[in-house]
């Protein structure tokens, strides 16, 4: 009989659970150990609460690794993650954008269905076993507690997940776990997180949402040419005390996290994009002949939010709110019409761990073998989910990870014990 040690009960640690004990059954036991006193805290917060636990559009290109999780995906993939969740009595649906929900858009209905099918296998919970220390002597391990709670095992997962809202149990201490095996552990940073931008130049932005075409330049690039962004997309955007938030603003700080430095790099929002520059400073002189003489603060009323307006005018523009539209000239024109296509903010840092949906950064994937996940310097030690260096786009992808990542060293498990090796 052999001990399968499963460390952390997260999406990752509860897949592979269920893999290794529903094809090993009576070969070997296998224990989860969770820090916090549940496991899968962190399912039951992931999709606004529904968890949105894969999607239609999975690919390698959705990750930062592309190469490293292909073939993993392949293994365990959208279809199969499907027909799995399906057979231990998930129900789900998919929303017009491909991501999938439980039918309930509850996700205590995912965190339930896993625990319930663990639990039938015979896989055991340790909750309040937090982890400190993990030994190997003559093929077997020693895995201690902070508390001196010990449980041995033959074959050890880490599946701490990485540095993201450590109140739900990852906290990083998967990573100190590793390096302690001479494991190497890449820079890490907050992931699908807002970015904290100059002040002055949201000031009066604050609870706006505002759908637009965001651009990512180099900090000193002056005339923007659209051609030459490092990376563009479409979505809604919301205006923080301090920041930008939002689905599309979380996907562009991963990108600035995994490739860039925040000081070195600048958003630029096109508010209007269905219309060229040239076209807008038309749409300018037409509205500015028929408002007549306004006060300047009303100018741009029907286009945008008051705020929007007011931030475009004075802020960015220079212009005074007081003033008449009869005295604006051409060159303001020109000004509000360049303002409006780029609407830009420095980049200053990103929020913390405490707001980020996943960790950039963790083991490096060259530590362990592609095909199962084992640790290349220490034998039947094996890793999976967001521990290590891997992360994908907001919609579906990291959960999809985990369940991959969870599902292959699962079998590989299962197949050195049913093989005996
Ligand atoms: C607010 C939020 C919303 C999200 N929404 C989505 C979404 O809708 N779709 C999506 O695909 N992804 C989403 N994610 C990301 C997704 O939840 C994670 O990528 C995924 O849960 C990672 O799984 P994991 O098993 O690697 O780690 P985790 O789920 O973080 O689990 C790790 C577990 O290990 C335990 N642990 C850590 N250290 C120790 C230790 N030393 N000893 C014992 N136990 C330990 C932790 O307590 C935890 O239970 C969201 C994340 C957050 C924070």
């Amino acid at each position: 009989m052999k001990d399968v040690v499963i460390i952390g009960g997260g999406a990752s640690g509860l897949m592979a659970a269920i893999m290794v004990k529903s094809k090993v059954q009576d070969q070997a036991n296998v224990t989860i150990l969770e820090r916090l006193e549940k496991v899968g805290k962190k399912i039951l917060v992931t999709g606004n609460g529904r968890c949105n636990f894969t999607n239609k559009h999975v690919s390698e290109n959705r990750y930062n690794n592309p190469s490293f999780v292909k073939p993993i995906l392949k293994q365990f993939n959208v279809a199969k993650t499907l027909e799995f969740f399906n057979s231990i009595g998930l129900l789900y649906k998919a929303d017009e954008e491909g991501r999938y929900y439980p039918l309930s858009e509850n996700a205590s209905s995912v965190l339930d269905v896993l625990r319930n099918e663990a639990k039938r296998l015979g896989v055991v919970e340790r909750v309040n076993f937090d982890v400190s220390r993990i030994a190997k002597e003559n093929d077997r391990f020693t895995i201690e507690s902070k508390n001196r709670l010990i449980q041995e095992a033959d074959y050890v997962v880490v599946a701490t997940g990485g540095k993201a809202v450590p109140v739900h149990g990852s906290n990083g201490s998967g990573f100190t776990l590793l390096k302690k095996h001479k494991m190497k552990i890449t820079d890490c940073f907050p992931g699908l997180t807002g970015v904290i931008v100059d002040e002055a130049q949201i000031k009066g932005l604050s609870g706006l949402r505002m759908k637009a075409k965001i651009y990512l330049y180099p900090k000193k690039t002056s005339k923007k040419d659209k051609k030459e962004a490092l990376w563009s997309d479409e979505g809604e955007v919301q205006f923080k005390e301090n920041g930008l938030s939002g689905i599309v603003i979380m996907q562009l700080q991963s990108q600035i996290a995994r490739k860039f430095s925040p000081k070195g790099v600048k958003v630029s929002l096109d508010l209007i994009p269905y219309m060229t520059e040239e076209e807008l400073v038309e749409h300018l002189e037409q509205r500015l002949a028929h408002i007549g003489n306004e006060e300047v603060e009303n100018f741009l009323t029907g286009m945008f939010h008051k705020m929007l307006s007011r931030n475009i005018l004075k802020q960015r523009c220079k212009i005074q709110l007081d003033g008449y539209t009869k005295d604006l000239t051409k060159k303001d024109l020109n000004k509000i019409a360049s303002a409006i296509k780029d609407f830009d903010f420095d980049v200053k840092a990103f929020y913390d761990f405490d707001r980020a949906q996943v960790t950039i950064g963790g083991l490096d994937v060259k530590e362990v073998v592609q095909e199962t996940l084992e640790a290349r310097k220490v034998s039947r030690l094996y890793v999976c989910g967001e521990v290590l260096n891997v992360d994908g786009d907001c919609g579906g992808f990291n959960l999809q990870w985990a369940w991959s990542s969870g599902y292959v060293v699962g079998n590989a498990i299962a197949k050195k014990i049913i093989d005996n090796v």
